[in-house]
């Protein structure tokens, strides 16, 4: 079963998938690489119990009106 990152379109085998809270995509989330290049970002939400993620296109979507 071959999945894609909704983000970069890289395929998602190797590296830890995680689901977007806002879109359900799986993105990568590789911020022991590098921060800047991830495919989503860690949300602190205290509605939930443990971590959430959103993806990059989400982010923007969020962030700009
Ligand atoms: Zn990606
Ligand atoms: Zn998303």
């Amino acid at each position: 079963m071959e999945d894609t990152c909704h983000v970069c379109g890289e395929p998602l085998d190797e590296i830890y998938p995680v689901s977007c809270i806002s879109c359900g995509s799986r993105v990568h989330f590789r911020t022991a690489v590098s921060a800047e290049n991830d495919c989503c970002r860690i949300l602190t939400q205290l509605s939930l119990c443990g971590l959430a993620f959103i993806c990059n296109t989400c982010d923007q979507h969020t962030t700009s009106p």
